[in-house]
């Protein structure tokens, strides 16, 4: 294992760059056993520690001036049960490797976020999801996990085996222990035939409804600025697969998606006045398309511009309100805005801080280049979140206490009492947990 002292040239950042962090020591456990053995000597110290994933959260929640528990050490997959229809994966894992060995072994996940760059445990531990009419979040597709607690104890958490962290722990913000290992449900390799088109932002108010039942996996970007979205609809296919042609796909998502809409983001960043007209032309840039691939190439998109975000969670029938009334408010408003807004959905859950749990779900999405200006469009956006109930996802920047929270998640009290209970030191705690699920 590596132990190294924290020093001012070692200051953690997280991708957006928005949120550094100087732990007083930095490991990288390469077992459990070495992973129990830093928390003792932690708790011994009278220090903090922190489980990091790949730092792609916007908000604190991995920040620690403790101890901070790097990934590299943890990243075997454990086993691939193609019977039980399971991977076990450790904790440090990236999304990445688990696709690329499922589908080695003919196997994958049933549904995914935008990119797969996230450890297992970090993206399932603020609840990272994609769209779905009738699957959801990765966390709801956890089997079992296994958590090293604040005494050292490994619990192994299942329905079966401690089913109570199992309940409430699969989405555990770092607050209940280390995740070592993640159990996930796998199923047989399928491709998606994905249809890329461009529609008007009337047509997807009108029929979202008819979107996202008619599809597996339905969303759009509204282009702010403009009366113009693009649409995704993602369908299991029998195939042949049909990928996108190699120099389509670098002009699309590379050039056009990366490249140039870096250079509009930097253009707009210098001088807003002119985001309106960019916003139009590259609203128009990508054609429709259809391709036919294997489901985690087409859930998946390299995302190179680097932004900040904030995403809320609101029941799925308030969903063409919540964006009807965003439009509105940047129209009335003298805010430029050069990312489009990103709407979603997935079905209820029963995962006890899940955005989803025990309500059908939309997700609106909104994003600022980095180094631009966010605070008033965020704040704006936030105020039409909350008034329809809405819960921010969890690693997404929002100004949400445990006050607030807790009277939007019917089962918060659950969780925080299994904090209570697993870690009453505070082992775990950092400035971010304090503010949203209390001290
Ligand atoms: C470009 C980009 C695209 C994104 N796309 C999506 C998307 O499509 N859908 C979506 O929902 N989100 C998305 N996100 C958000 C992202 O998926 C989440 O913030 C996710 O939690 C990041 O995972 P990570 O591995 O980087 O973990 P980190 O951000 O490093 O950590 C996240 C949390 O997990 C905890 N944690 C990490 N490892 C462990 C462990 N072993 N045990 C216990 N706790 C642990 C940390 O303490 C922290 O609380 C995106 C973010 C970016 C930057």
């Amino acid at each position: 294992m590596s132990v190294s002292a924290g020093t001012a040239e070692k200051v953690w950042r997280n991708w957006a760059g928005n949120v550094t962090a100087r732990p007083a020591r930095v490991a990288a456990p390469a077992s459990v056993a070495e992973l129990a053995e830093v928390l003792r000597r932690a708790a011994a110290d009278g220090l903090t520690a922190k489980a990091v994933g790949s730092g792609h959260s916007f908000t604190a929640a991995a920040a620690t001036d403790g101890v901070l528990i790097r990934p590299e050490g943890l990243t075997a997959i454990r086993s691939v049960d193609p019977a039980a229809g399971t991977v076990t994966a450790e904790a440090g894992v990236q999304l990445r490797q688990l696709n690329a060995v499922l589908a080695e072994q003919g196997l994958s996940l049933t549904n995914m976020g935008d990119i797969m760059e996230q450890t297992v445990a970090g993206a399932t531990g603020t609840g990272t999801h994609g769209t779905g009419r009738d699957s959801g979040s990765i966390a709801a597709q956890i089997r079992a996990f296994e958590l090293v607690t604040a005494d050292g104890t490994v619990l192994t958490c299942s329905a079966e085996e401690n089913p109570e962290v199992f309940a409430a722990g699969r989405i555990g913000l770092g607050a209940l222990g280390v995740v070592s290992a993640v159990t996930f449900a796998v199923e047989p390799l399928f491709l998606l035939t994905a249809r890329e088109e461009p529609m008007s932002f009337d047509r997807v108010m009108a029929e979202f409804d008819l979107l996202t039942t008619e599809n597996e996996h339905f969303e759009f970007y509204w282009f702010p600025h403009t009366a113009n979205c693009n649409t995704k609809r993602n369908n299991r296919s029998p195939g042949p697969a049909a990928p996108v042609p190699a120099v389509r796909g670098w002009i699309d998502d590379e050039l056009l998606s990366n490249g140039v809409f870096q250079a509009a983001c930097a253009l707009g960043r210098a001088a807003p006045a002119a985001i309106p007209g960019i916003a139009r032309i590259s609203s128009r840039a990508l054609a429709a398309r259809t391709y036919t691939d294997v489901a985690y190439k087409v859930f998946t998109s390299p995302r190179r511009v680097r932004f900040v975000e904030m995403e809320y969670a609101v029941p799925r029938e308030a969903a063409v309100q919540a964006v009807r009334e965003l439009r509105a408010m940047v129209e009335r408003s003298d805010l430029r805005i050069s990312f489009p807004v990103e709407v979603r959905v997935v079905p209820a859950d029963d995962i006890a801080l899940s955005t989803a749990c025990g309500r059908d779900t939309a997700y609106i999405a909104v994003h600022m280049y980095r180094g631009s200006r966010y605070q008033e469009y965020f704040t704006a956006v936030e105020k039409i979140m909350i008034g329809l109930g809405g819960r921010p996802h969890w690693g997404k920047m929002h100004t949400r206490d445990a006050e607030y929270l807790g009277s939007v998640y019917p089962r918060f009290g659950e969780f925080t009492r299994l904090r209570d209970r697993l870690d009453p030191g505070r082992l775990f705690g950092n400035d971010y947990l304090r503010r949203v699920l209390g001290s």
